[in-house]
């Protein structure tokens, strides 16, 4: 029996893809060397358009448990220099402080609820490939076995075995001159105004809360996330003096006294935990030279790793699965155009390209010493000019990506991430996130006489088919065809368009043999 996919690795990009093959129709099998899920402190939270990317599977709300839709933030902070987002207009980043554990915990109850089987304590140990299938060998807890499977995706890591065995090369730096801490821990309760969002260090000064805080000998931050034990994170430049000795609150106070030059009390966390204490020496940057060798992908950590600074690597790794989820079960049910699976190299790999320039740019500017500090002068003039916030927002959130869909002249959404667009249908007002959550391709048509939803009619069983009116007098376009990751692949901006055969000409390039 040859398996439609097998994907190595049930983190968060493995999980997620399984929910999205499942949701297009084909049956992936998930293999998980660990025997129960990871508690591994990683992740405190997700940023940028993933946020929104969530919100159209429904699972926004399963992680917020809010009803409301991904609001932007007001602020966050590019390499420890504050951004004030609640001047754009168009402010694309949303923040979701949710840990790595709860997001893992969630998508394995929905790829459960859509029926993959995730098989913990099943390690993908080599593969081999022919013109067919890939054979993979596992090691599992009865013993060594072996699994057909048409594709199979390496979700498994930075240190990912898939790579390796497709002698996938991963070029980039290692650096391992900073030493980063992280520890729960409480700082004196009367220093913390939340109120103000601020922790007042008497003999230092006033520090912003949760944002990244440069000195001249290195960064401080201290994060108490709703619901969780807070997070006093250092960062310091040059060899740890601390080597294998395990890691303590008291190396953490140290280290607070060297980065500000002022003593830090801190407070043991409450409860059972697991609790935070850390540290790391160094860190990679580096992208897979290819993100696929045959029947065989890699994603998320697996294809690109790079410094955490700004929280994008969720961002970067689960928009990767739903680049590829839907290619891939095109392909396997029969029904994707020539050249499909190739796309989602051509479109991701510049994404991660950006996130790698910008993670590094970042960490250059919280480096120590006084090159940097008028670098920092710089940028910060800079940062008081709307364009250059609107940039640098539109590429921590990864919202200015423009795919090419291969229409010349074409409408200014085409390429694009869709807008959530409020319309009305015969069954009530929705946003476009909620009519997305089929995570098919979607043709929403808002012009006069529903002539487009017609012309397609005959690929109903595709494609859903949505007539409505818009919300907005001046909706951004008239009609729209989505493809499932929800970057639209043609749009209308004329109420009275009946242009179908560019239409027709878009569906046949994503969505049809
Ligand atoms: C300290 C730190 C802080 C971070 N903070 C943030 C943040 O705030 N926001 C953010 O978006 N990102 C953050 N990241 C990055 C984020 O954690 C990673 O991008 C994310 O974990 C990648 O998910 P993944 O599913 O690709 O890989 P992983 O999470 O590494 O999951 C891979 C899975 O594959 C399994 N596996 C490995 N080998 C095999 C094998 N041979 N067979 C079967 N299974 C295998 C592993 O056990 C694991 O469960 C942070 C990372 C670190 C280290």
């Amino acid at each position: 029996m040859i398996n439609d996919v097998v994907i190595a690795g049930a983190g968060p990009n493995g999980l997620m893809l399984a929910c999205e093959l499942s949701l297009a129709g084909a049956h992936p099998i998930v293999l998980e060397r660990l025997p129960e899920p990871s508690r591994e402190p990683r992740a405190n939270g997700l940023v940028g358009q993933v946020v929104r990317m969530l919100d159209r599977r429904g699972l926004y709300e399963r992680l917020s448990g809010s009803k409301e839709p991904p609001q932007p933030a007001p602020g966050y902070v590019f390499g420890a220099l504050g951004l004030d987002l609640a001047m754009l207009e168009d402010n694309p980043v949303s923040l979701l402080p949710v840990p790595q554990a709860r997001i893992t915990q969630v998508l394995a109850e929905r790829a459960v609820e859509l029926g993959v089987e995730i098989r913990h304590g099943h390690e993908l140990a080599d593969l081999d490939q022919d013109d067919d299938a890939v054979t993979a060998t596992v090691a599992g807890p009865d013993g060594s076995y072996r699994i057909r499977t048409r594709y199979l995706v390496g979700a498994d890591g930075g240190h990912s075995v898939t790579r390796k065995r497709c002698g996938i090369d991963f070029p980039g730096v290692t650096k391992d001159d900073t030493v980063s801490r992280t520890v729960n821990a409480h700082p004196p309760a009367a220093w913390v105004d939340p109120a103000a969002g601020t922790l007042d260090v008497p003999g230092y000064g006033v520090i912003p809360l949760i944002m990244h805080h440069r000195t001249e000998r290195g960064m401080f931050a201290f994060a108490p996330l709703p619901g969780r034990e807070p997070l006093v994170t250092t960062m310091e430049w040059g060899e740890p003096e601390d080597g294998d000795r395990p890691m303590s609150l008291e190396e953490m106070r140290e280290s607070i006294r060297r980065v500000l030059g002022v003593d830090m009390p801190l407070s043991p966390p409450n409860g059972d935990g697991p609790h935070l204490l850390r540290r790391l020496t160094g860190g990679n940057t580096r992208l897979a030279e290819r993100f696929r060798d045959r029947r065989v992908f890699l994603v998320g950590d697996a294809a690109h790793v790079h410094s955490a600074i700004g929280g994008p690597g969720l961002n970067l790794g689960l928009q990767d699965t739903v680049n590829l989820g839907w290619k891939l079960a095109a392909e396997i049910l029969g029904h994707a155009p020539p050249g499909l699976l190739d796309t989602y190299e051509t479109e991701r790999r510049p994404v991660a390209e950006r996130v790698v320039m910008h993670t590094q740019a970042q960490s250059a500017l919280i480096a120590p010493g006084g090159e940097v500090t008028a670098l920092r002068e710089l940028f910060t003039e800079l940062l008081r000019d709307r364009s250059t916030v609107q940039r640098i927002a539109d590429l921590m959130a990864g919202a200015d990506i423009r795919y090419d869909m291969g229409v010349p002249d074409a409408h200014p959404l085409v390429g694009r991430w869709a807008p959530d667009l409020v319309v009305r249908t015969d069954t009530g007002t929705v946003r476009l996130a909620e009519l997305t959550r089929t995570a098919r391709p979607l043709l929403l048509d808002l012009t006069e006489d529903a002539s487009l939803v017609r012309a397609l009619s005959p690929w109903g069983d595709r494609v859903d088919l949505v007539t409505a009116r818009p919300h907005d007098p001046e909706p951004p376009a008239a009609a729209l065809l989505l493809r499932p990751d929800g970057y639209v692949a043609w749009a209308s901006s004329r109420p009275d368009d009946t242009d179908v055969e560019s239409l027709q000409v878009a569906v046949r390039r994503w969505f049809t043999l």
